[in-house]
């Protein structure tokens, strides 16, 4: 039988979130944190796994709200900041816009869905293209538009006063994901929403520690958040994640050094990679680099042989890798596979 003719056109001809794993030494492809907190959930939730989790997930919320300084109307959680993805989708519809390249969820989801979606290049510096930005907004009227930023896989933060117009402009809904926040030096939009109604925010714990956890946020207006609401699955987070989170936001200041660690190793590793040749490192605010080499592609092989898995990106930026921020010894190691690869002798 074949399937992929019953499957709806739309799903026929989309492809999967390519999530290989391939065995290496050194694991720097997925922008996770070489980081792992010991914690244990309280006893008595795995006393109670015979019930269902807290729909509403009231004492994580109660966390978020105390640290974000939210109100807990304001935050919905996930399984992980895609399934808060999938859900705006779901509740608003399309057209979504997005700028090219960046996380390639946006686009697949809207396709999954049968929503239309629009892509608009990043200019050479990898900032919106402002201009075409506001163009198509007038135009096409996006239901969504996402913005990530610090944006993945560039690695910088897009202009805030180019977001600003944007969220200005759009009569749909603006969703600035936040994932990698917290290892940038600008402040975010969390402050911004008091005054913008049509701004959604969304963070991860994915990034700083917990990716296994599958816990994400959406943070936005009331009504926002009741809308998104109705499509929520009803158990979505499991009770063994909620409690692990509440648990890692009670580590908040051994989570906050492990981000300082992050971000200085990533300065080091920027300088590191500008000093061999033909590569060249784009400046980053998150916990991965994005570098252009010459022959991606055999560049990206050498390194599996020689132990290190990274991302290759050469389809969406013309040959260029992404490398996630490791530890100390996995960047020394990195960059010693890296010479070697490029060097031609792996
Ligand atoms: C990794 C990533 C996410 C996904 O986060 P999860 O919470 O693990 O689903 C969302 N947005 C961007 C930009 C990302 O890079």
């Amino acid at each position: 039988m074949d399937f992929s003719k019953l499957a709806r056109p739309n799903i026929r001809s989309l492809k999967p979130y390519e999530a290989k794993e391939i065995p290496c030494k050194v694991k720097l492809d997925a922008n996770e944190s070489p980081y792992c907190i010991d914690i244990t959930p309280d006893k008595k939730v795995l006393q109670r796994l015979n019930r269902y989790p807290d729909p509403e997930t009231k004492e994580l919320k109660k966390a978020i709200s105390k640290t974000l300084k939210v109100n807990s109307d304001n935050i919905l959680l996930g399984n992980g900041s895609d399934e808060l993805i999938y859900y705006l989708i779901i509740t608003f519809g399309g057209p979504v816009l997005y700028p090219v390249p960046t996380f390639s969820m946006y686009g697949i989801i809207s396709q999954a869905l049968g929503e239309k979606n629009i892509g608009i290049p990043l200019n050479k510096d990898f900032d919106l293209d402002i201009d075409k930005m506001l163009a198509t907004i007038k135009k096409c009227n996006p239901k969504l538009i996402f913005l990530s930023s610090p944006n993945n896989p560039t690695g910088n933060c897009f202009s805030a006063e180019s977001i600003l117009k944007i969220i200005e402009a759009s009569k749909g809904i603006v969703v600035v994901d936040e994932a990698y926040q917290p290892f940038s030096s600008e402040k975010g939009f969390l402050p911004l929403l008091k005054d913008y109604k049509n701004l959604a925010i969304l963070r991860t714990l994915s990034k700083i520690g917990f990716a296994s956890l599958r816990v994400g946020f959406l943070i936005a207006d009331e009504g926002l958040i009741n809308e998104v609401n109705k499509v929520r699955l009803p158990f979505n987070l499991n009770s063994v994640s909620q409690a692990m989170a509440l648990e890692a936001f009670k580590n908040k200041d051994v989570i906050e050094s492990q981000i300082k660690n992050i971000t200085s190793e990533r300065e080091r590793l920027f300088e590191e990679l500008s000093k061999i040749n033909n590569v060249s490192p784009y400046p980053s605010e998150a916990n991965f680099i994005l570098f252009k080499t010459k022959n991606a592609d055999i560049v990206f092989q050498k390194l599996i042989k020689n132990g290190v898995l990274v991302r290759n990106l050469s389809s969406a930026v013309k040959d260029s890798l992404r490398v996630t921020v490791g530890t100390p010894e996995e960047n020394n190691f990195f960059i010693k596979a890296l010479r070697k690869s490029i060097g031609g002798k792996a």
